[in-house]
């Protein structure tokens, strides 16, 4: 296609040709200056094309990315994904990700969740609340837009400190949102390969931000629809049924390799529950439920699963445990609930709310998870049976 400048020219030569006749200099003077504008076009074309090649190439690899998003339900293997496809396909040096949460105290920030070229330990607390005055990373996380920071030493929107823990010059920054909401921010660079980041990457950076928001948001509801699975609704400590998936491979486990292994069981029942239920009614007690939840984990081992077995009973599975292991904790367990001031424990017999205990343990009472809840559920009943608040073992 003839451009612009050329049919510029071709009107001159003619105009040039019927004002002053054939002129063998003007001529050769127009073939030059010619040629020069085509050279001069087909570099800028040449130029806009490689720039729309690479845009290309780097929404095939997001259309990629995003298939294999929507099958992935494992936070961490989404966010290892995003940032190998970032650094090896995108060709950025350093990437970090940081993702909206809410503290303790119902506060949202921004928190580094993963990183790649960046020593992570070293960012990981380096959290932002939610004030765009702070830094360009709460900034377009509050504006929902992409930015690129040409010089962030010089750049009043930048925090100074932050720029000073990771050494950034140059860098592109944007949302992750999902549904008009921001869930993150995405920020790299290129710090060691030093190649410039131009505006024309915004574009295959921010389609691909939109699919890392589906792809965490995904994970992130996966994760929750499984926790609400395995957790009881009402106390947060597991439900039945991933207790005795729990003991049943625990114990398959240990009887394939490790026979002599330890591990014991505490059932625990509260003490007179009908008669706290009749006086105080039914979210009295519910709050009691809660509270011995908290504190049987509060006494319990990461490694340990306290769950709730049904209505007031609970139930702890203690791996590599013997059983007078399991009966010095069942005791302190006991304690503890004894001395806690549950609200309208005076009502109580004794003016205390109290528990009974039972405990069993691997090779002595049985090498089945039936045997093991039976034993234990025995202990419970004698404990019952000798006048409550006390822990027994069959
Ligand atoms: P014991 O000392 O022999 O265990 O007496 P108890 O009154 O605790 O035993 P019982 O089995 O007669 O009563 C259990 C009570 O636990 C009855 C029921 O209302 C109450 N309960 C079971 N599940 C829940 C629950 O989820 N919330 C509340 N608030 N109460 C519950
Ligand atoms: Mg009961
Ligand atoms: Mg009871």
């Amino acid at each position: 296609m003839l451009s612009y400048s050329g049919t510029f020219f071709i009107i001159l030569l003619g105009l040039e040709f019927l004002i002053n006749g054939w002129d063998p200099d003007f001529f050769l003077m127009w073939i030059i200056v010619a040629s020069a504008s085509v050279v001069i076009v087909d570099i800028s074309n040449n130029h806009k094309i490689n720039n729309l090649t690479t845009v290309n190439k780097q929404l095939h690899y997001i259309e990629e990315l995003t298939q294999a998003l929507r099958t992935s339900t494992n936070l961490n293997a989404v966010l290892g994904l995003v940032l190998k496809n970032l650094t090896e396909e995108l060709k950025y040096d350093r990437v970090l990700i940081f993702s909206l949460e809410t503290d303790e105290n119902k506060k949202e920030l921004l928190r580094p969740v993963s990183a790649i070229g960046i020593d992570f330990e070293s960012v990981k607390n380096f959290t932002f609340k939610l004030d765009k005055s702070l830094d360009m990373v709460p900034r377009v996380a509050i504006e929902r837009m992409g930015y690129i920071i040409k010089n962030a030493a010089d750049d009043y929107r930048c925090s100074q400190l932050f720029v000073n823990l990771l050494g950034l010059k140059e860098y592109i920054i944007l949302p992750l949102v999902v549904k008009n909401v921001a869930v993150g921010v995405l920020l790299a660079d290129n710090v060691l390969n030093k190649k410039r980041i131009e505006e024309i990457d915004l574009v295959p950076l921010t389609s691909f931000a939109n699919q890392v928001a589906m792809g965490i948001e995904n994970a992130k509801l996966y994760q929750k629809i499984e926790y609400l699975a395995i957790v009881d609704g009402l106390t947060n400590v597991y439900n039945h049924r991933y207790f005795l998936d729990s003991l049943r491979e625990e114990l398959a486990r240990m009887i394939r390799y490790e026979k002599e292994g330890m591990l014991s069981l505490i059932m625990l029942d509260v003490d007179h529950f009908k008669s706290y239920n009749d006086k105080n009614g039914h979210l009295a007690g519910d709050a009691v439920l809660v509270e011995i939840g908290q504190i049987l984990k509060s006494l319990c081992r990461q490694v340990d699963v306290v769950a709730r077995y049904g209505g007031e009973e609970f139930i702890i599975m203690l791996p590599s445990t013997g059983k007078d292991g399991a009966i010095i904790l069942a005791e302190r367990i006991r304690k503890e609930i004894e001395e806690h001031a549950f609200e309208f424990r005076a009502g109580q017999p004794g003016g205390r709310l109290t528990v009974s205990l039972g405990v069993s343990a691997f090779g002595i009472d049985g090498n089945t998870p039936d045997l093991l809840i039976k034993k234990a559920d025995s202990g419970l009943y004698e404990a019952k049976e000798a006048g409550r608040n006390r822990v027994c073992s069959k």
